[in-house]
């Protein structure tokens, strides 16, 4: 057994500006510390990766201070050309979806002209050159973009679809030709069409990385793999569908730190009612709507703003999407007949404070989640259904007694995703929306608190008293933030009684 030790007071300039600046607790930081006495690694690239951080504030922080102990790192699949790079001295230390971090010798002004072209509507941010790194950085660099390995199919198909903050990749083979088509902000796009020669090549190649079976075309498979890019890793869910046309395969995109949600930025309507209860010491909390609502982005924005030092919390999912660091997140196995229900029981074994339970989906669950919350435990949980009334109903009908459900409902927040208009062009399609019109996606919602069991019984008779979910969406049509087209996509003709059956317009380039 190894000697524990204590975590280490050694902190570096980074961490103390950190700290200063209220970037992060001290509670935080010596868990980081305690980390990276363990792994070595810095301890900036410990807090992103335990979600305490997001990457491009580090950078800020880098490029703020200039610490000894900051290494950016090579983003070495920018699409700057090398010849650029060489010439005029110019690393790029990190590149996101929307940003580019870049250093340089000479004149920013005249670097941001050069290399603008190739940032694809980027915002460029200069930090601090670091001789000693522009020899790494043009070693990698060059291996990349000349290397005598060129980059795989499948490689640059990743790379193309994380660039973009695409969410799926969709692989469907048709008789004649396959269709490559991205999903961005909730919505299908077509954004290549391959040869069935190209396909086969690219669906051998994702099935080997997933470590499917080759040879089995006939029954659905699933797999994940991990690439690693510009300096972090993404994990990749892979599913086939075995079609007439061949097998369809769906790679979905698990960027972690691209995502890392932040409650207050979900555009979430009664965040304040939700933030509260959820802090309370028991209680059911439930997160509902339809399947691709954000339920899973507002349940890991909680839970990364929770003292998961302070509580124990864990989480059964299916599966894990994204790891939030101190909780014990498990994936429902049904191959070793590991569900929800079984799980769930185990957590109440385990010292528990906070219980995220996936879904809940059947009596089961239902049954499984009241006690819990019954048992002094806060239970996060989303259920599929499109209002307030309509989760009380549910969980009713999946046999939760009144007295129950009066006692232990906390609160219900309802959601779901809208597209904004693309700021930098107001919706007519630029590069920094890929021509979409949208530039990202807000959360509607509406949330009720119960604080006793008459408030619970009076929405229970379908009393309401909060703003429904279509009137926080009409809300954000009326102020510019979303389109006429979009609420009609997402409300159908519901949404006419506000923009009238003829009122809507689509961005150019937008699809409904
Ligand atoms: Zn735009």
């Amino acid at each position: 057994m190894p000697e524990l030790s204590p975590p280490t007071n050694s902190r570096t300039g980074l961490a103390t500006y950190l700290l200063d600046q209220g970037l992060v607790s001290k509670q935080v930081l010596d868990a980081a510390l305690a980390e990276q006495h363990i792994t070595g690694e810095a301890v900036g690239t410990i807090l992103v990766r335990n979600g305490y951080l997001a990457r491009g504030d580090l950078h800020h922080a880098e490029r703020t201070e200039d610490f000894a102990d900051s290494i950016p790192e090579a983003a070495a699949a920018t699409s700057i050309p090398i010849e650029l790079l060489e010439r005029f001295s110019i690393i790029v230390s990190q590149e996101s979806a929307t940003e580019i971090y870049i250093s340089t010798l000479i004149d920013e002004a005249v670097v941001r002209a050069l290399v603008e072209p190739y940032c694809l509507g980027k915002q460029i941010r200069f930090v601090n050159f670091v001789p000693d790194q522009f020899e790494l950085f043009l070693d990698t660099i060059t291996r990349e973009q000349r290397g005598p390995v060129k980059r795989k199919d499948i490689d640059q198909l990743l790379f193309a679809a994380i660039n973009k903050g695409a969410s799926d990749i969709h692989i469907v083979p048709r008789p004649m030709s396959c269709s490559i088509l991205f999903r961005m902000l909730g919505v299908r796009r077509l954004m290549y069409d391959i040869s069935l020669d190209q396909y086969q090549t690219v669906i051998s190649q994702i099935k080997d990385r997933a470590s499917l079976d080759l040879a089995e075309r006939r029954l659905p498979q699933d797999g994940r793999f991990e690439v690693k890019l510009q300096g972090r890793s993404v994990d990749l869910r892979v599913a086939t569908v075995p079609s007439i046309d061949g097998e369809i395969a769906v790679i979905r995109i698990l960027d972690a730190e691209q995502v890392a949600p932040v409650l207050d930025r979900l555009g979430l309507t009664g965040v304040a009612e939700w933030r509260e209860s959820v802090n309370l010491q028991n209680g059911l909390c439930l997160v509902c709507g339809p399947t691709g609502s954000g339920k899973t982005t507002t349940l890991n924005a909680t839970l990364r703003e929770m003292d998961r030092l302070g509580k124990a919390v864990y989480s059964i999912e299916d599966p894990v999407e994204y790891r939030v660091s101190y909780t014990g997140q498990v994936n429902v196995n049904p191959a070793i007949k590991l569900d929800f229900a079984q799980t769930v029981r185990a957590f109440m074994r385990a010292d528990p404070d906070v219980i995220v339970l996936g879904e809940i989906r059947d009596e089961e669950t239902a049954k499984i989640a009241v006690r819990a919350a019954d048992t002094g435990h806060v239970v996060l949980a989303t259920l599929h259904t499109g209002s307030i009334i309509g989760a009380i109903d549910r969980l009713r009908n999946l046999g939760v007694s009144p007295y129950d459900l009066s006692n232990q409902l906390r609160v219900v927040l309802v959601q779901s995703l809208l597209r904004t208009v693309c700021l930098a062009c107001r919706g007519a399609g630029c590069v920094a929306c890929h021509d979409l019109g949208y530039g990202a996606r807000t959360a509607v919602s509406e949330c009720a608190v119960f604080r006793d069991s008459t408030e619970v019984a009076a929405a229970a008779r379908g009393e309401r008293r909060w703003p429904t979910l279509f009137e926080d969406a009409t809300n954000k049509y009326r102020a510019g933030i979303t389109t006429a087209a979009e609420l009609r996509r997402v409300f159908g003709s519901a949404a006419d009684g506000v923009i009238g059956p003829g009122g809507a317009v689509t961005p150019r380039g937008a699809r409904a």
